[in-house]
């Protein structure tokens, strides 16, 4: 028996190499991991007050299937959080942004119709489009100006079968903010072409200095839907809850009505742990900057070890848990080559660049700047050996 065809295109980096990472640690090699953007693996821990609602939920017996929109008590919350108006029809709740990325893509692409997506961007983007039949067309992010949205080169990019643009921001994998003026840029190529926006916002709250501009704040003139949830700044990444909400609800009223049908299919996301959004979003968020301090010393830590090792340089991530530092000769094999002889002759696992579709013949590596210093600071110690016996 053989697998559909299209999964061949569907390619998941991050946890490709951690298999790799896996079969050395069976060997009995210990491996410093900057490869996972998972807080909970680290010294970071969900929120007790949300804990506490999702633990009252299962045993007073809210197990049972919830409506397959979301539990109304949530979708109420998230609406009422959003910075523009929102009513609960708006809102969405699913098995996490990766749900929610699946339903809103499933919902407007059809077989050949084209995507545009951040290149260095997150992987699911993709792997959704492959299953869909659906082309990418990856819009580059400009290393040189600090990673950021070029909508000249996305103008560029737009055909008849174009029907929308990813936006993640923070972005995944280089930790970098959009400005006000490039995501007006990207609405306005949007409004132009009639595209849908898709702006994936899961890291919003973790900023370090920069603020971070709400895309749906700057139009109510083109179809966005935006998507977040509780695995990142709320620490729940295990408990598979995220959203996406429908900005401009009367600009895609069909579109509204399947991503209803696809939730109807799939029954619900998982019940009782929808009951935390209201208490994560409405309570207590001492945990963010708490959170933010630890990941500010780690940040800069990671910035100055790397900038002292000849050969790599690295844009300062303004938010998120991410850097892409970037290698500067070419090294034999790629990017996928250098993190694999990395793992394997120190221990030290980071993603390659490629992973994160950035352009073929750039050499980068995503660094995850969640673990605790010390350990860093090995990591970086060991990269900087690795990289004077390469020279
Ligand atoms: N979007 C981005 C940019 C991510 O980095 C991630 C996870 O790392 C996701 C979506 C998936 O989020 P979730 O755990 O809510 O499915």
């Amino acid at each position: 028996m053989q697998p559909a065809r299209h999964i061949a295109n569907v390619k998941y980096a991050i946890r490709n190499i951690a298999a790799e990472a896996a079969k050395l640690e069976a060997q009995g090699m210990k491996i410093l991991s900057c490869n996972i953007g998972d807080p909970l693996k680290f010294d970071f821990q969900t929120p007790p007050h949300l804990i506490e609602v999702v633990t009252k939920a299962l045993r007073d017996n809210c197990n049972q299937y919830v409506p397959s929109a979301g539990l109304k008590e949530a979708r109420v919350a998230v609406a009422a959080a959003s910075k523009t108006p929102l009513r609960m029809e708006d809102v969405f709740i699913t098995s996490g942004v990766s749900e929610a990325l699946d339903l809103a893509l499933t919902s407007l692409l059809e077989e050949g119709d084209e995507v545009l997506l951040p290149s260095p961007g997150y992987p699911l983007y993709n792997a959704i489009a492959a299953r869909l039949r659906a082309k990418v067309l990856s819009y580059p992010l400009d290393e040189e100006k600090g990673w950021a949205i070029d909508a000249e080169a996305i103008a560029k990019l737009v055909t008849p079968r174009t029907k929308a643009i990813v936006v993640c921001n923070p972005n995944n994998p280089t930790g970098a903010i959009a400005t006000r003026a490039q995501l007006e840029a990207v609405l306005g190529i949007a409004r132009k072409h009639d595209l849908c926006v898709l702006s994936d916002e899961i890291y919003d709250r973790l900023l370090f200095d920069d603020v971070h501009v709400p895309t749906s704040t700057l139009a109510n003139d083109v179809p966005l839907i935006t998507l977040n949830g509780l695995s990142k700044a709320y620490l729940a990444p295990g408990w598979r809850v995220g959203w996406l909400t429908f900005n401009t609800p009367k600009l895609m009223p069909e579109v509204m009505t399947a991503v209803q049908r696809l939730a109807d299919a799939r029954l619900c996301g998982p019940g009782p742990f929808q009951y935390a959004i209201k208490p994560a979003l409405e309570g207590s968020q001492q945990h963010v900057p708490a959170m933010m301090t630890k990941l500010r010393s780690r940040r800069d830590l990671m910035v100055s070890k790397l900038r002292a090792i000849p050969g790599i340089s690295v844009v300062e991530p303004k938010g998120a848990f991410y850097a892409l530092p970037r290698l500067d000769k070419q090294w034999e094999g790629g990017d996928e080559q250098f993190v694999l002889s990395l793992v394997r002759e120190t221990g030290v696992l980071f993603v390659h660049g490629e992973g994160f579709g950035q352009k073929a013949g750039t050499q980068h590596f995503r660094v995850v700047f969640l673990p605790q210093e010390n350990v860093l600071s090995e990591a970086f110690d060991r990269l900087a050996t690795f990289m004077k016996k390469s020279k």
